[in-house]
């Protein structure tokens, strides 16, 4: 271990172009110019305060006097290299604007200009923080930046570049240093505390970093100040003791709670945060959601994301107003658990179109999937005049068509029930509600869990369901497990134990308690609205059946025609009435030739055979 009294800053100052840390683009810059030979008699550095401006200043000072020749890589053994290390080459003038921003002290470095340098090839000034000078300082220094004697450079490092006179901008290269990136500054911190022997944790740099706001010498600051406070062990607790800031763990508990819209948790952690500052509690919260985003987390979707983002920032504005902080924090996670209530836009048109279209079919029994069938007079009635006016009428004559028709071809069709109603056991409709809030949370995780879950029963507090997941459906499913328990929770009961049994291949594996659903662990799924559209679209396969979808004209005629042959386009509620039924078995079904058609025309991944309410 060094000698440990001198700070990290120091101590780690980076004394040539190749430890300097994400400045790349100004040290390679500079290394061509001395490389070639083309410099410039004045140089201005601007950028954050701990960016490096100044640590480059005396690298470039060093490499323009090094005795060995002028290159990128000065010897750092010669004595101009040595004194320049160390800070005392008398050729090498660092002045302070801050301090020394008078006519008087410009006036003494112009005089200074005058005398060759005294053992090296040139002679440097650096002037930091350069706009502190006074406007007739300026004016002093103008004459001799523009016209320097050959030996003469100047080096002015500024922390605000717009804050110098234009006439001093012309004059000189500006270099602007940018904040340096946290994971290189992460880095860094971590190649230090491997050279000191301390133990660390990475998360424990990440806050550290993210603290220091891109400026090295900040950070390293803090970091000194956290190998104390921790005891040669800089670990996440002590230092978010240390900032004053709050857990990483605890804030992931707290959005825990708010997406379990946990009210009674929420107003206990808002208590614990009584401890901290407001504001800083927000910025922390930011920083969550912002390492959440990219790390792309299943919970937080980008509409989740967007909505809190809003949340936070408008609570800036109360804290502006001198708001009770604790107030403030409280409206924030109540105001995120009422984002999470409004459903996306998609999910909404989705589940609109559903109820519209969900009356036109029907299953009478369970167990039993009932055909209708029509005769051949009124299906060609049907089709003879039944012009359609809007693409919603379109879809009911097609769907209602659909389930009635069966040409009188050699081999009769059936047109089977593709799209049910579904006849809902208490624990199925729970089930049911289950995926809407899945969905509702996080549209993908619902998206899988439709796809790949299937409800088998739910018995003595036990949820048996069949996953059929694919790679990366199961490992969205693993993440938002907790949220899928948590909701199960909700919506069945407390005791709830969730029992997943694994995929069946078998297409007759449903269990006898579950009359009135076949599945297919092919997983085929056709629903209403897919269905029903690709109808419009493409022609069914008996085209004398169908009805060509590019038929326009008045609806309600057909409508009130079809009423009165027998409702069947308002088969809602009399459809066994109106037409001769014939029963299938609701596993045969899927083996008519129409549904294979169908299967094979949707690349259907599931089918469910459901039986009319
Ligand atoms: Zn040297």
């Amino acid at each position: 271990m060094k000698e440990s009294s001198e700070v990290l800053a120091r101590k780690y100052r980076p004394s040539n172009f190749d430890e300097l840390i994400g400045q790349e683009t100004i040290a390679q810059t500079l290394s061509l110019a001395l490389d070639s030979n083309r410099l410039s008699h004045a140089y201005l550095f601007s950028g954050l305060r701990g960016s490096g401006k100044t640590s480059t200043a005396r690298i470039f000072a060093k490499a323009l006097i090094c005795e060995e020749g002028m290159s990128h890589h000065p010897c750092g053994v010669c004595s101009n290299c040595v004194m320049a290390l160390e800070g005392r080459h008398m050729d090498i003038i660092e002045m302070d604007g801050a301090s020394s921003r008078k006519i008087d002290d410009i006036r003494d470095l112009v005089e200074q200009t005058k005398y060759k340098p005294a053992v090296a090839r040139y002679k440097i000034f650096i002037i930091d923080e350069v706009h502190m000078l006074t406007k007739e300082a300026f004016n002093a220094l103008l004459k001799t930046l523009e016209e320097p004697p050959e030996y003469v450079k100047f080096i002015l490092a500024t922390t605000d570049p717009l804050k110098l006179p234009a006439t001093i901008l012309s004059r000189t290269q500006h270099f602007r240093f940018k904040s340096i990136a946290t994971n290189k500054v992460i880095d860094h911190l971590a190649h230090i505390l491997n050279l000191e022997g301390i133990a660390y944790e990475n998360d424990a740099l990440e806050i550290l970093a993210r603290s220091g706001g891109g400026s090295l010498r900040d950070t390293l600051t803090l970091l000194d100040q956290a190998i104390i406070y921790s005891k040669n062990h800089v670990d996440v607790r002590t230092v978010t003791d240390m900032l004053g800031l709050v857990d990483p763990k605890f804030i992931g508990e707290l959005f825990n709670a708010v997406f379990a819209k946990d009210y009674a948790a929420l107003v206990e952690y808002t208590k614990v945060l009584e401890d901290y500052e407001s504001e800083m509690v927000v910025d922390e919260l930011i920083a969550y959601l912002k390492d959440k985003m990219y790390n792309h987390d299943a919970l937080f979707s980008t509409l989740v994301l967007d909505r809190f983002f809003r949340i936070l920032s408008d609570s800036k504005y109360l804290f502006s107003i001198n708001a009770d902080g604790s107030f403030v924090l409280s409206m924030i996670f109540f105001k995120m658990i009422e984002a999470l209530r409004i459903r996306e836009i998609d999910q909404m048109i989705e589940s609109f179109q559903k109820d519209v279209q969900r009356p036109e079919i029907t299953t009478p029994t369970p167990a039993k999937i009932k055909i209708q069938t029509a005769t051949p007079e009124i299906a060609s009635a049907v089709q003879a005049d039944s012009p359609i006016e809007t693409k919603t009428e379109e879809e009911k004559e097609v769907t209602t068509q659909a389930v009635e028709e069966v040409p009188p071809a050699p081999e009769p069709i059936v047109e089977p029930v593709v799209a049910p109603i579904i006849q809902e056991d208490p624990a199925l409709k729970l089930f049911h509600e289950l995926i809407a809030k899945i969905s509702d949370r996080n549209y993908e995780l619902g998206e899988c869990f439709t796809k790949n879950i299937t409800f088998i029963s739910y018995e003595e507090s036990v949820l048996t369901w069949e996953s059929c997941a694919d790679e990366d459906c199961k490992k969205l499913l693993k993440h938002g497990y907790s949220v899928i328990k948590q909701l199960v929770r909700e919506i069945f009961s407390f005791e709830t134990k969730i029992k997943g049994i694994a995929c069946t291949k078998e297409p007759q594996n449903l269990p006898e308690n579950e009359p009135q659903e076949t599945y297919i662990p092919e997983e085929t799924f056709v629903s209403t609205p897919e269905f029903t559209q690709t109808n419009i679209e493409q022609p069914a396969p008996q085209p004398t059946a169908i009805t060509q979808p590019e038929m326009q004209g008045p609806q309600s005629t057909t409508m009130i025609e079809d009423a009165e042959m027998g409702g069947n386009a308002s088969c809602v509620t009399n459809c066994n009435d109106a037409a001769p039924l014939e029963e299938l078995n609701g596993t045969d079904i899927t083996q008519e030739p129409l549904i294979q058609k169908a299967i094979e025309m949707f690349e259907a991944k599931k089918i469910t055979v459901q039986s009319k309410i």
